[in-house]
């Protein structure tokens, strides 16, 4: 059931969209949106199921109740600021000097 999932995700992954395939195989894990411990019951279904790459899949799990995908992508978009906000500093490749 989990190729199955992969398939139907285009094994893409459904939190960040990254795909890679290497050679004929794809860089893709199938994650458990529903712990199977708490849902009580011991079969999945594919909807329970979800295609993440390995570090959307890594995020999922920091937390004992899994993120969520939408949670997932919050920490992505809050990363990519954090990013943008250390390279405000401009680099100063010309240092002006005043020397008189
Ligand atoms: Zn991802
Ligand atoms: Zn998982």
């Amino acid at each position: 059931m989990a190729e199955e999932r992969k398939r139907l995700d285009d094994y893409c992954c459904q939190a960040c969209g990254f795909r890679l395939q290497i050679g004929s195989r794809f860089v893709i894990e199938v994650h458990h949106k529903t712990p199977l411990s708490d849902s009580g019951v011991t079969e999945t279904s594919i909807d329970d199921l979800i295609s993440l790459c390995p570090t959307c899949h890594r995020i999922a799990h920091l937390r004992s109740t899994p993120y969520e995908v939408e949670e997932i992508r919050e920490i992505h978009s809050s990363r990519a600021d954090q990013a943008v906000e250390t390279n405000r500093g401009e680099p100063s490749s010309f240092g002006v000097t005043d020397e008189e």
